[in-house]
């Protein structure tokens, strides 16, 4: 099935083929058509399925017709994160270049004046999170009686952010007679609730989640003591073949601590937390995209709207608290053809936490023994190691045999870039034309992966 298929103007797929685009993903062309007839939506598929043009495509030809009005947007878009309300604004301006859209991105971190001026002007598409449109409302600078379009984007990390109550703030200033729109990656209860409330008769269409991670990431579990958790990373990225690698922590202070002290020892590090003002993280990212740094700690907020993808490492520093992260940790990494690792640090206090992320993936992670590594009592490794050989990526030990994988010495610890070939960048130009890409979660962008499966209600 192609853009074609689905209804959506001339002009719109001359942009879409413009951009490298060549098929719908499953959640687009269910959604898309339903979109288009102006139906309410839930639209539920793992993160990196392509739900941002999902709602974006149709949305540029629903409101290709008519016009704004000053003060007045006529869509509303929700973002959790400033960095993906800038996503879905650098969509709009790739999909809609044929189209006169007007548009406004209300963000923290950003001047307001320029978006007070743009939004006195009248947009058509208004993107904001929700706290900085709270804001806004309450000095009276918007008005949402002529918005008759509301998109909940990624509406379980909303959730996460604590912003429910203010999407039901907002939901409710809105026209009643409306069209809603509401994605997820899933739909716990808060969620069913939220779409129950704001959504009439909404069309579901679910992306069916794949039961496990990608096979095309390795994983590992490293079991360390807490106060050791520092030396453990440190010598696994000496001696860890790596091209560049996201090292996730549960707390911003975490972030802080190890990207100083990652510094300190020599790496070429960055770091984006919470905390830090908008374009201090953007020219942070903006350095590992260019691979002037190949480290970046992150917190899974900070790095939630990053369109980064096809990293070779993703390192847990933390087990994440939620087993929902951990897959979406690791789906950034798993390179087109090549495999990714995902290398998570645990301690004894972390039992639970894992089991139950296995249970959510439904796999054991292989446990690995790491130099610096103390084992925990039930982890210990056999009395006789096996000789120390190369690594095989391509079958994990099972669960129950640590070995001493990352005890590789060689190569010499990697502190600056080497200059690559930009093929090998993880984020293909739009352009350039798509080879076919195995399955990937979390920022694949070929062909459509065999265990997406759409079901429509
Ligand atoms: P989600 O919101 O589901 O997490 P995104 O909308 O951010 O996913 O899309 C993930 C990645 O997939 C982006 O890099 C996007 O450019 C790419 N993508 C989206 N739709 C397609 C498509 N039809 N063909 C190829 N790549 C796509
Ligand atoms: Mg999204």
């Amino acid at each position: 099935m192609s853009f074609a298929d689905l209804g959506l103007s001339e002009e719109l797929l001359r942009a879409i083929d413009e951009s490298g685009y060549t098929e719908p993903t499953p959640i687009q062309r269910g959604a898309i058509p339903s979109v288009l007839m102006n139906r309410d939506l839930v639209g539920i598929a793992q993160t990196g399925t392509g739900k941002t043009a999902a709602f974006v495509l149709p949305m540029i030809d629903i409101l290709g017709h008519g016009r704004s009005r000053a003060r007045m947007p006529r869509s509303l878009i929700l973002e959790p994160t400033r960095e993906l309300a800038a996503q879905v604004a650098e969509n709009f301006e790739k999909y809609g270049k044929y189209h006169k859209l007007s548009m406004a991105l209300l963000i923290g971190g950003v001047q307001m004046g320029d978006q007070v001026k743009a939004l006195e002007k009248g947009v058509d598409v208004l993107i904001a999170t929700p706290g900085r449109l709270m804001d806004l409302f309450s000095r009276g600078k918007i008005m949402l009686n002529d918005c008759n379009l509301l998109v909940i984007d990624e509406a379980d990390r909303m959730l996460d952010m604590g912003f429910i109550p203010d999407i039901e703030e907002i939901a409710s200033r809105l026209p009643k007679q409306r069209q809603t729109l509401l994605f997820s990656a899933t739909m716990p209860p808060p969620i069913q609730k939220l779409a129950a409330k704001f959504l009439s008769e909404p069309k579901t269409i679910e992306v069916a989640r794949p039961a496990t991670a990608n096979v095309n990431i390795e994983q590992r579990l490293v079991v360390t003591r807490g106060d050791k958790k520092r030396d453990v990373l440190r010598d696994l990225l000496r001696h860890e073949e790596f091209k560049n690698a996201i090292i996730f922590c549960n707390r911003k202070t975490t972030v802080r601590e190890l990207y100083t002290s990652l510094k300190r020892s020599g790496f070429a590090v960055g770091q984006i937390h919470g905390d830090m003002e908008q374009p201090a993280r953007i020219a942070e990212f903006d350095r590992f995209k260019r691979d002037e740094i190949n480290i970046l700690v992150a917190s899974d907020v900070a790095a939630r709207g990053l369109d980064v993808k096809g990293v070779s490492h993703v390192i847990n520093f933390d087990v994440p608290w939620q087993p929902d992260d951990y897959i979406h940790r690791i789906g950034r990494t798993g390179r087109a053809g090549a495999q990714g690792i995902a290398i998570t640090l645990a301690t004894k206090e972390d039992a639970e936490a894992v089991a139950q992320i296995e249970k959510l993936t439904g796999l054991k992670i292989p446990r690995v023994v790491q130099a610096a590594t103390e084992p925990a009592a039930e982890e210990a490794a056999p009395a006789e190691r096996p000789r120390r050989e190369r690594r095989e990526r391509k079958s994990p030990p099972a669960a129950a045999q640590p070995e001493p994988r990352l005890e590789r010495t060689e190569p010499p610890p990697r502190r600056q870039r080497e200059p690559e070939p930009t093929a090998e960048r993880a984020e293909p130009s739009p352009r350039r034309p798509r080879e076919p890409e195995p399955a990937e979660e979390g920022g694949w962008n070929g062909p459509l992966p065999d265990f997406l499966s759409v079901s429509l209600s």
